[in-house]
């Protein structure tokens, strides 16, 4: 079953003050799931919501690759991710190796809070019919080199 769970966030510096907003707007919803962020976001929203949120390491230090990892292993449902497009980041590879397995794996993303509205009032999110389509990766596994 791949209903959405465990809904991820993360914001850079500069867009922690617009999540953070837009995470209280919508912590009713967000009570219903387990949530996940790294380090310094998941602090803030602790703070700022009240809500329960697993914490990981901080991006710069490992973060984003542990929340990457986890979507690997599907337990992340749903990526909300506000990067900075304004202002280059030191684990600049790590931001973008956590977008890239985040459509490897077909995963619902909100890169900014348009996106991220449309999401968390998407019908789909509650619909405990819905399936994600995981990839098949068959050929991956088996592929001769
Ligand atoms: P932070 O990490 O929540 O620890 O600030 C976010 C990031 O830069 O990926």
């Amino acid at each position: 079953m791949n209903t959405i769970k465990t809904i991820a966030l993360v914001a850079h510096d500069n867009k922690k003050a617009d999540l953070m907003e837009w995470a209280i707007h919508n912590k009713s919803i967000l009570s219903n799931y387990e949530l996940v962020a790294t380090g310094t976001t998941g602090r803030l929203l602790e703070e700022e919501t009240k809500l329960p949120i697993k914490r990981l390491r901080s991006g710069p230090l490992g973060g984003d690759q542990q929340l990457g990892a986890m979507i690997a292993e599907q337990k992340v449902d749903l990526l909300i991710f506000f990067w900075d497009p304004l202002e280059p980041q030191p684990h600049d590879p790590d931001v973008k190796a956590l977008l890239r397995i985040a459509v490897v794996w077909n995963l619902p993303v909100a890169c900014n809070r348009t996106t991220a509205d449309m999401l968390i009032a998407s019908p789909v999110l509650s619909d405990k019919s819905y399936q994600r389509k995981l990839p098949d990766f068959q050929n991956y596994i088996e592929r001769k080199v």
